[in-house]
């Protein structure tokens, strides 16, 4: 018995025992689950910020990859709060600018991400606003983080927009907020070298703002300040720099700042100064047959005979392509003579590997002598060197000096005349304003005298509220450029230049009901509105005597190469060239533009349409000429 209560004391032991054990490894197990899950746990934690912080480095990269894409800034910065607002899960990222101008200072949103919150703006400026104007107010907001450099957090939706649009209708505020998922907003200043740029917001699903979120976002704007401030030191070098890349000669802009310079000596110490201008020969012959590099070595090698002419005051210049001038201070025709007649033989004995002879045709005009007036002076030294082109080029030929009244003075004298004698139905407070511009341009016998375009472009908007400001003068530079290629007489160069001011004046005789009409018009209409102003034309212009020569090419200006035109069906030769040229010029710029019934046409349509009426409304040779210019001259004048 009593082994047997032994035997059960034992076992109650070893059992007690292993519920001991057992007891103690589950505690132990427990623990371990519970160590395990908080691991666990830990590891999903680190996990979703490592995730995070990839994220930010790549949006990181990114933008950093953007910056050095040799992108224009705007789309950099657009890109840029596209990726923050995409890959980082924010609701919408806005870049708003402080800007000022002489109506005092204002804001406008350059780079804005493409979600739902910014198509709402974007209604709310088309449908409400009409302007992307948007307001500057030290006291608000926005625009306190700025002055202060303060990066804002705030859930004050209200607050944010009355730093933007604080006129805005209660109604739409309401319609704007309740309808927002945004929860909190925040405010970087952003700031450049000098000075106050503007603002990033970034608008959050979230109500708060985690330490690590606002770190990165503090990168985020100093990455774009990086951007801003990149591109304005380029900016800063590219105005800075005064000599061409090709050649090593000064630029255009380093002749412009010496020529004012130049002038106020010479009229201040009454002595004169000479500009020679330098125009390569055939340079499009060398380049067909030789390829573009010889045709650059051609440009190269006029430029070193600049430099070994030159005096050490003297001052080369690239103009750009394959034009130069020279800028000789102290010096009067006759040594500008000399000086030019040096060069010209200097360029003929430099022959150049493969391509050979090489030749240029020069103009000579003196300050003081052929002129007073620097535009003018300019204009004398191309007429000069022209005339050395159509008299066979590789020569020089001196400025005539100017007796007659220049091209722009008559067209001003005409605008005055038909301005002032009403010969057109425009209002009468509107002909006085332009006749009294035109007078002040005259008396200041240093201004520039573009006052006729801008009068051109002025009448043109009466009829034509889509005319765009600028066109004239692009039209005028395309076709003289076409009548030069063709080699015209500086008298034709001269009445084309006023013909292409004038031209359209007929167009304000066309009766106002007529314009104005809504039913569709007859074909009597028709025939009336086409025909009209050429007639209207010749009737304003016949009183005027001093340009008497204008008018027949004005009149011829619809005629057809094929004899389809009007008012006369003339066809072929019969045509003035300067005629023709008008035409054409006139119907790709109206092509271009924006009309009431249809859109505007890119550059790639309006020339095919001017292809396929080769031979039929202009001639071939003035087609392919036309289309070689626009190509060439594309991204240096504004065309269209
Ligand atoms: P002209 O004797 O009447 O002056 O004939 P041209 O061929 O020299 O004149 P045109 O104005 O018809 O053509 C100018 C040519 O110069 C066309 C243009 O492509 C070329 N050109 C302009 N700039 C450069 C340049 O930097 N390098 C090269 N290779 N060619 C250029
Ligand atoms: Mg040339």
């Amino acid at each position: 018995m009593k082994n047997f209560f032994g035997k059960i004391k034992n076992f109650t032991k070893q059992i007690t025992e292993v519920e001991n054990n057992l007891y103690t490894g589950k505690k132990d197990f427990l623990e371990i689950y519970e160590r395990n899950a908080e691991l666990e746990k830990e590891i999903e934690e680190r996990t979703y910020e490592l995730n995070i912080a990839n994220q930010r480095m790549l949006t990181l990269q990114h933008i950093w990859d953007m910056m050095n894409s040799a992108k224009p800034i705007s789309s950099v910065l657009k890109t840029t709060v596209k990726s923050l607002q995409t890959e980082l899960n924010y609701l919408s990222c806005v870049i708003i600018q402080k800007e000022s101008d002489e109506n005092g200072d204002y804001s406008e949103i350059i780079a804005m991400s493409e979600d739902q919150t910014s198509q709402k703006f974007s209604t709310l400026f088309k449908d409400h606003l009409n302007t992307e104007r948007l307001s500057y107010d030290k006291n608000k907001l926005i625009w306190k983080a700025l002055a202060k450099h303060e990066i804002t957090h705030s859930k004050n939706m209200r607050d944010g927009l009355d730093s933007i649009l604080p006129n805005l209708d209660e109604e739409v505020v309401e319609n704007i907020l309740s309808n927002a998922k945004c929860r909190s907003f925040i405010i970087l200043p952003l700031k450049t070298i000098n000075k106050d740029f503007g603002v990033l917001c970034v608008l959050s699903y979230r109500e708060d703002l985690t330490e690590g979120e606002l770190d990165f976002l503090k990168l985020f704007a100093r990455q774009i300040e990086l951007a801003l401030t990149i591109v304005n030191l380029f900016q800063v070098v590219k105005d800075q720099a005064v000599t061409d890349a090709l050649t090593g000669l000064y630029n255009r802009r380093y002749f412009q700042e010496c020529l004012e310079k130049e002038v106020t000596r010479a009229k201040r110490q009454h002595q004169p100064f000479t500009i020679i201008g330098i125009d390569l020969d055939h340079l499009k012959h060398i380049n067909d047959k030789f390829g573009h590099s010889l045709g650059d070595l051609a440009i190269q090698q006029i430029s070193k005979v600049l430099k070994q002419n030159a005096r050490s005051i003297d001052v080369p210049v690239r103009m750009g392509g394959e034009e130069f001038n020279v800028l000789l201070p102290g010096i009067d025709s006759v040594g500008g003579m000399k000086a030019a007649e040096r060069i010209r033989k200097a360029i003929e004995d430099s022959p150049i590997e493969i391509v050979g002879k090489i030749t240029a045709s020069l103009g000579v005009a003196t300050f003081l002598e052929q002129s007073d007036n620097i535009e003018e002076l300019l204009e004398l030294t191309d007429q000069a060197m022209y005339q050395s082109k159509r008299n066979g080029r590789n020569q020089v030929t001196l400025a005539k000096t100017n007796n007659q009244s220049s091209w722009q003075e008559r067209a001003i004298d005409a605008f005055i005349d038909i301005l002032s004698k009403q010969r057109v139905p425009v209002e009468e407070g509107f002909s006085k304003e332009l006749c009294e511009k035109l007078k002040s341009s005259t008396a200041d016998t240093n201004s520039p005298k573009e006052m006729v375009y801008t009068v051109a472009d002025m009448l043109a908007k009466t009829y034509n509220p889509q005319h765009n400001d600028g066109s004239t003068k692009s039209k005028l530079v395309i076709a003289t450029m076409l009548a030069k290629h063709f080699e015209l007489s500086q008298e034709e160069l001269d009445n084309l230049k006023i013909a292409m001011l004038l031209y359209d004046i007929g167009n304000l005789m066309l009766p106002k009901e007529l314009l104005q009409k809504t039913e569709p018009l007859s074909d009597e209409d028709l025939q009336h509105i086409k025909e009209h102003p050429v007639i209207a034309a010749r009737k304003i212009l016949e009183p005027i005597s001093d340009i008497q020569d204008v008018i027949p090419i004005i009149e011829k200006h619809h005629e057809n190469w094929d004899g389809t035109g009007y008012p006369n069906k003339i066809k072929g030769p019969e045509i003035p060239l300067v005629s023709q040229i008008i035409l054409i010029t006139d119907a790709y710029f109206a092509m271009t533009e924006k009309r009431a019934y249809r859109e505007e046409m890119s550059k790639e349509e309006a020339l095919e349409i001017i292809k396929a009426d080769s031979g039929k409304k202009w001639n071939e040779a003035l087609v392919k000429e036309f289309i070689h210019l626009i190509g060439k001259h594309e991204n240096s004048i504004k065309l269209g």
